[in-house]
Parts: structure tokens; sequence; C-alpha cells
């Protein structure tokens, strides 16, 4: 039976380091058909399935990629009992992929289906969970086929190499619809094709204050399909010179003296409530989810793994963590954006202003490997609140923060995240992260880094759910 699962997309993402040998392999001087084996992790979120590509297995031509005996050429019974019990061990999704001529356009032939259908329940029973597929691609181009159970297969709705410039492969291109009139001056930018981009994407914001607050506006506003707002904070009257679509009314009760509202159960408005009505405002259309909670609960972190990019807006050392985390288990590229004030201790004058973006590539630029999370404000961080009281080294005192420092950071953020996503990135841009010294009217790009051995960026890349995220533990 060939039973198609009509509401569930399939997704392929891959670090760039993976296609890159993938594609050294598959297509060759020779043009001719080559083969191998993508062990991925799988995210199920019901109406969506991603497959992370964690192991390529390459099978060498004429000992494991060999003459069919029905199709042209085919993997060896041998090979592909191998990667499957290698899958099988870590609990990864075995693909089995080969390559077609051609640039866009691809789909398997009637051999390539009949060898689906004779062999892949066997995998299924040995994998005992994951899912069995296969994938062909062209220069350009993918298709999939996925076995969930001998019941239910879905098709490979596209791919995502997620490098510095990413890339998105489809099995034929696609027209893209006239955009909206409301997005007709950035359209003429963008393109129709990148209009619709923005309009399919789901994108997370960790912390919805100064910064995150103006990256949610502009997101909203430029027709982003789908929002994840991540903040536990109520507004706070300090607040309203930075949080956009705050109002006196969010922490001031408008009926009533605030001391009998507050007695009744009136509470000042969520920062992510305040997003959200900014988001919608800006756009009636967008999917908005509004979540109060801190980035450490597990459920709350859960909600980003299936984005196709994230703002990281909150600067703690464990928001910066998970975040990272998120980003090179998952393959989802993340933006940092930021701004700091350096006081010079002894004397209180300012010895540094800065707004700085680092965007993190999955496999390729980390935090951990530039020295970006501070081991020690991390486990203060993990300290319960008895702990952290009796520890009176932390500085509790209000960092110093301007709408306009935060304004520079977050619309370089959302214009890196905009070029790379739509495709207008040079492939030369320099890929360093930014930082814009105002009082000394300096710009500075800084280099990223990823070190071999990294467990962050390395050796966890695209374990998706078998590497659990550094988040707090249900109990606590
Ligand atoms: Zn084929
Ligand atoms: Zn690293």
């Amino acid at each position: 039976m060939d039973a198609r699962a009509m509401n569930r997309a399939a997704c392929f993402r891959t670090p760039a380091s993976l296609m890159r040998k993938l594609e050294e392999h598959l297509f060759q001087e020779d043009g001719d058909e080559h083969g191998a084996v993508i062990g991925a992790s799988v995210i199920d979120t019901g109406p969506g399935l991603r497959l992370l590509a964690r192991r390529l297995f390459v099978a060498e031509d004429g000992i494991d990629y060999v003459p069919g005996e029905r199709g042209y050429r085919m993997l060896t019974p041998e090979f592909v009992l191998r990667c499957v019990r290698a899958c099988a061990r870590e609990g990864l999704a075995y693909l089995a992929v080969h390559n077609h001529p051609g640039t866009d356009w691809v789909a398997f032939s009637g051999d390539d289906m009949a060898s689906h259908r004779r062999g892949y329940r066997a995998l299924l029973d040995i994998l005992d969970g994951p899912p069995a597929g296969a994938l062909v691609f062209a220069r350009d181009a993918v298709a999939g086929d996925i076995w969930l159970s001998p019941q239910e297969q879905v098709e490979l709705d596209h791919a995502v190499v997620t490098g510095r410039t990413p890339r998105v492969l489809h099995p034929a291109p696609r027209r893209p619809r006239a955009a909206d009139a409301r997005y007709d001056r950035q359209a003429r930018l963008f393109g129709d094709r990148g209009q619709q981009i923005l309009g399919a994407q789901k994108i997370g914001i960790v912390g919805a204050g100064g910064v995150g607050s103006l990256v949610n506006e502009y997101l909203a506003r430029l027709g982003i399909g789908h929002l994840v707002a991540v903040d536990h904070d109520p507004i706070e009257e300090s607040n309203a010179s930075r949080v956009v679509g705050a109002r006196a009314s969010d922490w001031t009760p408008r009926w009533l003296p605030a001391k009998i509202a507050r007695r009744l159960g009136w509470k000042p408005t969520p920062k992510v409530r305040i997003a959200e009505r900014v988001a919608k405002e800006a756009n009636p259309d967008i999917r908005f989810d509004a979540i109060e909670a801190d980035i450490v609960d597990p459920h709350a972190a859960g909600r980003l793994v299936d984005c196709d990019a994230i703002f990281l807006a909150a600067d703690t050392m464990r928001a910066r963590h998970i975040v990272n985390s998120i980003c090179h288990r998952y393959l989802i590229p993340v933006w940092q954006a930021g701004t700091k004030v350096h006081l010079n201790n002894s004397t209180g004058d300012i010895a540094d202003v800065f707004s700085v973006v680092r965007r993190l590539v999955p496999g390729e630029s980390c935090l951990w490997c530039s020295g970006l999370i501070d081991r020690t404000r991390l486990a203060e961080e993990a300290a319960s609140p008895q702990q952290r009281a009796a520890q009176t080294y932390i500085d509790e005192v209000p960092n110093p923060s301007v709408i306009t420092l935060n304004a520079v950071a977050a619309a370089h953020a959302v214009d890196d995240y905009l070029f790379t996503t739509v495709g207008l990135t040079s492939p030369s841009a320099r890929p360093e992260w930014f930082r814009h010294h105002p009082l000394i009217g300096y710009f500075a790009q800084l280099k990223t880094a990823s070190e071999p051995g990294c467990p962050q960026c390395q050796n966890h890349l695209a374990a998706g759910p078998l590497e659990p995220l550094p988040v707090r533990e249900r109990s606590q």
C-alpha cells in the first residue's frame, strides 16, 4: 500500500559541511549516478516532520554501489545492513541517497519507487521507531520518499542547507504568488519569491524587552508568517522608554487606584502579550505564539526547535547556552543582538558603549568556542533563588539601556537575517560579527569561531532530540 499522508510535510536539513561532502561524491566528473546513506535525527511536530542530517555513509563505487538487478544501480545489501544498523544504534532515521542528472527538477524513477516498496518494511523493523526513506538529488533539486510506517509515507517538501549562505532545494521550481499590496515596496527588492519565503517562515524571539520588541515589530511588518516569542517578565514602567507598543495602561491600571487593582488580582501586561499586540496590529494574518516562560523552562525551549531562525535578545548566560545549543543540535541559524554599556567599576565613568550582532551558523560559529559563555556566571544563574541571595557578589543594579542602541543591533540583525534568507547576500560577503561603538565612531567586524571537538557545535551537531538541551530540570 502506498498511502500518502496528505496533511504532513517533511523537510530535510543539513549542515553545509555534510552537504559539501555529499555533493563531491554525488556529482563527480564522470556525470554518473552515485550513492550514499544519511543517518538523520528526527523532529516530529505533528503536522511537520524534520530530518536533520547527522551521519554520512559514502557508498564506494563498484563495492557498495553496484549495477542493479532491477534498476540502473543499487546499494549492496551488505552496505544497507551496515548503515541501517548504525542508524538503529543511534536512534537515527535511515535515508538512502542517490543522484539523477538535471539541474532544478528531480523525481524518483518507477524502479526507485519499486525498490522502496520491496525494502523499506524490513528496514523499519530494524530501526524500530525512526523512519526509513530515500532522497534523490539533482544539482539544485531534491525529492524524498519517507516511510514513517508501512502504512504511512510522506513526500519531502524541501531541503535546507544551513550554511553561511543558506540554500533551499525543492523537487521542482515553484512559481511564486504575486506579493500582497502591503508588501509592494519591499517585494520590489526581495521579489515575489522573497516575500513568499518570508511569509512561510517561523521565527523564534527569545526576550521581548528592548531589543526583542524591536525585532518583533520589524519581523511582523516584513510579513513573517509565524512568530514565537519567549519571555517571562511583565512590563514595568522603567521599560516604557524602550519596549515598542507598551502603553501606560500596561503597567498602571486604567480605572482603579493601583493598590486596589493589585488587590483585586490586576497584573501588569506580560512583555510577550505586548509583542503579540504589536505583531497583530502590524499584520492581522500573522500566527503568534506568546510563551510566558523563561527560556530555561523545558517546554519553552521545546517550542523553538522547529523554527527557521531564532533571534536571541535575552542577555543571560543560560539563554546564550540554550539558544547556542538549539542552533547546533537543531540546525537553526541564530542572530544574537544586544547592547552593552561598560562602566568603570571604581569611578563609575563610562568606559565603552556598543551594539553587537552575532550570527550563529550551525556547525560553523559558536558562542562557546568564541568564549562568550562565562562558566562562572552560568553556574551562578543556575543556582536556586536562595543560593543566589547568599551570593552577595551578584550585581543586581540595573544596566543602562537606550532604545537607539537597541535599534542599531535589532535592525542590523534583522537586515542580516533578511538578506541571507531571501538569497540576496553575496556568497563572498564577510560573515564576521558586527559591533558598533558610537562614542568613538567605530564599527568592528569580529571573527567567528568553531573549534574541533567542541561538544556543542561539533559533537552534538544535528543531534536534535537525541541530545537533551541544557534546560532546567523539571523537578526544580
Ligand atoms: Zn533513481
Ligand atoms: Zn563550539
